[in-house]
């Protein structure tokens, strides 16, 4: 626990004091990755309640996914201790969840709805034919709605309706919005209904991370906030804090070329003596590539680091901090990658942990679950009525049944128990909040970021993370940037790939490594392929070429096994 109230902004610098101090009114915070948005955003919240007598109810923090969400909770629990927990702090989808079911009927919908899980979507998008009309009358038909309607839902409400308008704008009066860039049409709406123009919305974010345009947002709204919201202030954060020097200096050239910023600035504040060069491997196919993060995975770890490597160029030197496998992340720009990564990683016996953009409503046995946890009365904490009803779940499926649909196998109800078990025991006491996270998230979410081992994610789902080793795999053209065939290449398309290059190439904090393979299946075919365009903007006195794969010799192994 951090002392509350004197010097709680001690720990930022003169320039995140002022974004986290600042009166009220509309505010936007242009931040570079790793210049601790994050930190800023949850330190003003606790300034604003812990100094300026701020009711935390009053407060409203939207991130975008639910790690994200969970974090900034853990962070305002440091600084708030138990008011933390009167903060509401949500992804868009948990909010607009929350407002309709606070007024189902408001909304158009029964009160007791709920989400359609990818079956049910399935079914009714069967039934509807091409009609997007059709296909939402056949899931109202049974009391669902789409996870995707829940935001569009929402702004409808909340349009029709002026007096809830009112109710929200008194009960948050501070709203928070982190990666502001990436906001699409309808969230952007729903934010401009529950905040006035000269409200305090504060809005956080970088136009050179927005990296979710095939999803429809639009960097537009971060650039015309201005425009859109009264007297609007504006802070910037320059200084760096993430990531040695090497790599903010790689970062900030490949960015260059097609940055949304204009006098684009990020200085690194960390200027450790021994930072390490970039790590570039040119491997002659997929599978050496994998070869290759195993090989490197093993040495940093488990402390086979070559005592010869100069630790001023080389990210294979001996580290000085001791890592785990929980340090390191493998960043590709398709799922279709991580087969091989994977594959390499088991065989060298490194624990992985892959994220994946499954919905956990859609995992089998999860949907009847949470159904059976929403409608069965009773006490007991979270884990405890989610054990209860699995047990009623499984037991069910014996007995015979006149609702033959409702039938699921024990086998799949347990696992879904052993899946949410975590997630339960995260919202010990609050089902409603546990059953909202089962309906919006994705498994992404599910796994746990202190896990003991090497993370998997595509550049997307890296967002807004940090680890202290960083494999970017895959740095070819058609990969990075991404080609589809037939797929003429539009300057919007390369600049929005570029800034993805971005987003994985500052997830790092102290050892990057860019790797490529000279073959690769890609569409069905084994294919030559050129090094990606990215990399020729960074200048090459920041990359170590590793030429080959450090020998392995059995000495090695046993020494491991000491
Ligand atoms: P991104 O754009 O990638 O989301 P961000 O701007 O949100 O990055 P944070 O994650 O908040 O950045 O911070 C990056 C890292 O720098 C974190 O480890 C954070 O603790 C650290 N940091 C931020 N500000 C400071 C500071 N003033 N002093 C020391 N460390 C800091
Ligand atoms: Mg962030």
């Amino acid at each position: 626990m951090e002392e509350v109230g004197t010097g709680l902004l001690d720990r930022l610098d003169a320039m995140q004091r002022v974004a986290a101090s600042a009166h009220g009114g509309p505010m936007l915070i242009v931040a570079g990755p790793g210049t601790g948005k994050t930190r800023t955003l949850t330190h003003r919240i606790a300034y604003l309640c812990a100094e300026l007598n701020v009711n935390p109810q009053r407060c409203l923090a939207i991130t975008f996914t639910r790690r994200a969400a969970q974090e900034l909770r853990e962070r305002l629990a440091d600084l708030l201790a138990d008011d933390a927990d009167e903060v509401t702090v949500g992804t868009f989808h948990a909010l607009a969840l929350t407002l309709l079911r606070a007024h189902p009927r408001a909304a158009g919908l029964a009160d007791g709805f709920a989400i359609a899980d990818e079956a049910q979507c399935a079914a009714a998008r069967a039934e509807a034919g091409d009609s997007a009309e059709a296909y939402r009358r056949a899931l109202r038909a049974t009391h669902l709605v789409d996870l995707d309607e829940l935001v569009p839902l929402a702004v409808a409400m909340l349009e029709r309706d002026p007096r809830l308008v009112r109710e929200y704008r008194d009960r948050w009066v501070w709203i928070f919005v982190d990666e502001y860039q990436d906001v699409d049409a309808d969230q952007y709406a729903l934010l401009r209904l529950l905040s006035p123009p000269d409200g305090n919305l504060y809005a956080i974010g970088d136009p050179d991370q927005a990296i979710y345009s095939f999803r429809g947002a639009d960097v537009e709204y971060f650039l015309r906030f201005a425009h859109d919201f009264t007297d609007a202030r504006q802070v910037r954060l320059t200084r760096n804090y993430r990531s040695t020097a090497p790599i903010v200096a790689a970062a900030v050239q490949a960015i260059a070329p097609t940055s949304l910023v204009r006098d684009r600035r990020l200085d690194p504040a960390r200027l450790d003596p021994d930072a390490p060069l970039i790590g570039r491997y040119a491997a002659a196919t997929a599978a050496e590539e994998a070869e290759f993060v195993a090989r490197t995975v093993d040495e940093l770890v488990g402390g086979l680091s070559h005592r010869s490597f100069d630790a001023r160029v080389d990210p294979r030197a001996v580290p000085a901090e001791p890592l785990s496998f929980g340090d390191v992340a493998v960043l590709y720009r398709t799922d279709a990658q991580s087969a091989a990564i994977v594959e390499a990683l088991s065989r060298a016996n490194i624990p992985v942990q892959k994220r994946s953009h499954n919905r956990l409503r859609d995992r089998p046995g999860v949907a009847p679950l949470a159904r059976e946890l929403r409608l069965a009365n009773g006490g007991g904490t979270v884990p405890e009525r989610l054990a209860a009803a699995a047990r009623a779940l499984a037991a069910r499926h014996t007995a015979p049944t006149l609702d033959g649909a409702a039938a699921v196998a024990p086998e799949d109800v347990w696992t879904a128990a052993d899946l949410l078990g975590p997630l339960a025991a995260r919202h010990h006491e609050d089902l409603t909040g546990f059953l909202t996270e089962i309906a919006t998230g994705a498994e992404v979410d599910a796994l746990d970021p202190r896990a003991e081992a090497v993370t998997l994610l595509t550049l997307h789902a890296s967002k807004g993370l940090e680890f202290p080793v960083v494999f970017l795999v895959g740095c070819e053209d058609g990969l990075l940037p991404l080609r589809l065939p037939g797929d003429p290449p539009s300057e919007g398309a390369v600049a929005e790939e570029r800034r993805l290059f971005f987003v994985g190439i500052t997830r790092a904090r102290n050892r990057l490594y860019v790797s490529s393979a000279a073959r690769r299946f890609r569409h069905g075919a084994e294919r030559e392929t050129r090094e990606s365009p990215f990399l020729a903007a960074i200048d090459g006195a920041l990359l170590h070429p590793l030429h080959t794969l450090t020998p392995r010799s059995p000495r090695d192994r046993q020494l491991r096994l000491l």
